[in-house]
């Protein structure tokens, strides 16, 4: 079996999210990281290449991306964990994407490496469209499974519970196929040193949209359906305020006070 599984470098959780004015984009500056979201993905693959009773002989985990150069570092992070090689995806004509051309991009990096597994997170930790999956799926005509938080893989097959809103869904699909994980899926380990050293010597083809055959006119701002047209940063937040506790009956008063000032409480 050979599983693709896309990841994506992101703006690390501690630096201010901004778009950039001039472009309507996201300021990429700043500390990057491999979203957080992907390594259960990458945990998942992993878990299905060690699961001794499933019958499986996993040939292959290939990490897949798609982003601007400093991307190839969520690539060494994710063969960090477990990929045996990855691919980058970069090329100007790119810069711009929306979901619907990402998807038909990544899309036709994963024809090329056919896999019978394409595994992905649940969301990105920046653009957060939850939407990958189903864009990507519908392009190379697999079947599409969302927000998995169990999957029980047999060697044509997974039966996936999914988390709904409404509770959980039990459903089985036939590979290949392309599943979102969840982050309850389970606890993604930790590279070991050995293997952070080791990251920068696996294999890692860099590709252009020519290489994969993608069509220059469905990617980039003008391949886009989507564009910015205005965006207007949150209001700054108020000071808190903060309630000394010298006098504990005192302190509940304040409280309470506070709450009813609100309407917060009746
Ligand atoms: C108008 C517009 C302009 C944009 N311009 C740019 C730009 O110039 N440069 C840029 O880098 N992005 C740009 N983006 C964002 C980029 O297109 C997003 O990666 C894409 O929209 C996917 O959305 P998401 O990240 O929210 O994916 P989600 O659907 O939330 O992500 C789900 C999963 O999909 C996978 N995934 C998502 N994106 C990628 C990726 N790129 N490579 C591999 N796996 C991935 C990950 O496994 C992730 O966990 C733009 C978006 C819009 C709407």
């Amino acid at each position: 079996m050979k599983i693709c599984v896309l990841v994506k470098e992101v703006p690390d959780a501690a630096v201010d999210k901004r778009i950039d004015p001039a472009t309507g984009r996201l300021d990429r500056s700043g500390e990057t990281n491999l979203n957080p979201y992907d390594t259960h993905a990458i945990e998942a693959a992993m878990q299905i290449r060690e699961d001794e009773g499933n019958g499986i002989e996993v040939g292959e985990i290939v990490a897949v991306t798609m982003g601007p150069s400093g991307a190839e570092r969520a690539l060494h992070k994710a063969v960090s964990l477990g990929a045996d090689r990855s691919i980058h995806l970069s090329d100007d004509t790119l810069a711009g994407s929306d979901v619907a051309a990402t998807g038909y991009a990544l899309a036709k990096v994963l024809e090329s490496e056919n896999p019978d597994l394409v595994l992905l997170g649940q969301q990105s930790d920046d653009g957060e469209c939850y939407t990958i999956g189903a864009v990507v799926a519908d392009h190379l005509k697999m079947p599409s499974v969302t927000q998995v938080v169990k999957m029980v893989v047999t060697a044509g097959n997974a039966k996936c519970e999914r988390q709904a809103e409404y509770g959980y869904d039990t459903v089985q699909v036939d590979f290949p196929a392309v599943i979102s994980v969840g982050d309850a899926i389970n606890e993604p380990r930790y590279p070991s040193l050995k293997a952070i050293m080791g990251a920068k010597k696996k294999q890692l083809d860099v590709k252009s949209a020519g290489d994969v055959g993608i069509d220059a006119g469905r990617v980039g701002t003008d391949g886009s359906k989507v564009s910015c047209g205005d965006f207007k940063a949150p209001p700054a937040k108020a000071a808190g305020q903060i309630i000394e506790d010298e006098d504990t009956n005192d302190t509940v008063a304040q409280i309470v006070a506070w709450l009813e000032e609100r309407k917060l409480i009746a």
